[in-house]
């Protein structure tokens, strides 16, 4: 399936004419690098490819972008405008929308509002068809200006659900997301793995779990002297002026708090006790345990120096 990606980037390449390509691959897919700049040299076409991370599309190679004709950066949906030097070349899962359907028919809820993660994103308009064709209502809805496709979530925007439904249904993998789903819109999440074809929940307990967790950490932070407040300087997760106030609504509450900006966070040289996050929303959720501190989001932020209750807890979401 990769194949018809790299078909697509090298077509593209051709026909714009490039003599330096940049190649931004996540992480999972740098194994084909090898693969790709042989392919790209032997149509006279020098790839460079870039050897940072790339979570999300929110995450450009700027410095290769200034090297290169052309920068393809695989696998992501775009989260805003970059510049026409920027080719977005997606990755896409080719699976069967009649087996999710034989899946999702031990669904009860009637009205639903369908998403997907971007490998998966393609056949939601099929899968919506064949859902009503079955009895079901569903809603297929674009979210913020973030979002570029009817039905797409991303790790820091779930705009695209339709909260008038009465369940979700998640085309996808992982529990983060599915997680995420069931906290922000309230409702019950149907997961269902188009790699495992099985169906999960995400309900009252999974978020209550969370929220367990996350209220733990953020009792822990209330007893932290010094904060270190990240931000970000990769332009789709940059969020300086949020991080700014933050600090500055610490050092209110008698907190020592200080500001950090990053590419990568590595906060590690840095002294703190505790990290409040600006920078992807995953790092506080996913990756906190590695920093060996609370790691909180702005809003659970807001909520230790008494600016937002307990009760309207909300995840990060950047729009
Ligand atoms: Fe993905 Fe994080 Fe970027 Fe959002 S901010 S697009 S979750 S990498």
């Amino acid at each position: 399936m990769f194949e018809k990606a790299i078909e697509m980037a090298l077509s593209i390449a051709k026909k714009k004419n490039v003599k330096i390509a940049g190649i931004q691959l996540p992480d999972g897919l740098k194994v084909y690098s090898a693969d790709i700049a042989e392919r790209f040299e032997k149509e006279g076409i020098t790839a460079i490819i870039s050897g940072r991370a790339s979570y999300g599309s929110c995450d450009i190679d700027e410095e290769l972008m200034k090297e290169a004709d052309v920068l393809f950066h695989f696998a992501h949906e775009p989260v805003e405008e970059v510049s026409d030097r920027v080719v977005f070349i997606p990755y896409r899962y080719d699976y069967d929308v009649g087996a999710i359907l034989d899946v999702a028919s031990e669904i009860d809820e009637h009205k639903l509002s369908l998403i997907a993660t971007s490998q998966y994103i393609h056949k939601l308009d099929e899968l919506k068809r064949e859902l009503e064709k079955a009895g079901y209502y569903v809603s297929l809805k674009k979210g913020s200006k973030r979002i570029s496709k009817k039905g797409l979530v991303l790790g820091c925007n779930f705009t695209s659900i339709d909260k008038r439904a009465e369940a979700v249904v998640f085309i996808g993998d992982g529990a983060f997301h599915p997680r995420g789903a069931a906290i922000y819109s309230g409702k019950k999440v149907y997961a269902i793995s188009p790699l495992e074809r099985k169906l999960k929940t995400f309900g009252e307990k999974e978020v209550q779990d969370f929220l367990k967790r996350r209220f733990a950490l953020i009792a822990k932070a209330m007893d932290c002297e010094v904060f270190c407040v990240l931000a970000s300087s990769k332009r789709g997760q940059k969020r300086l002026k949020l991080a700014m106030n933050i600090s500055r609504e610490l050092s209110i509450a008698g907190k020592k708090s200080y500001l950090v900006y990053f590419d990568e966070v590595n906060p590690e040289n840095f002294p703190h006790d505790c990290l409040i996050n600006t920078a992807c929303p995953r790092i506080a959720y996913d990756d906190w345990k590695r920093f060996g501190c609370p790691v909180l989001s702005p809003q659970e932020a807001e909520i230790l120096t008494g600016k937002r209750s307990w009760e309207s807890y909300e995840m990060d979401t950047i729009f």
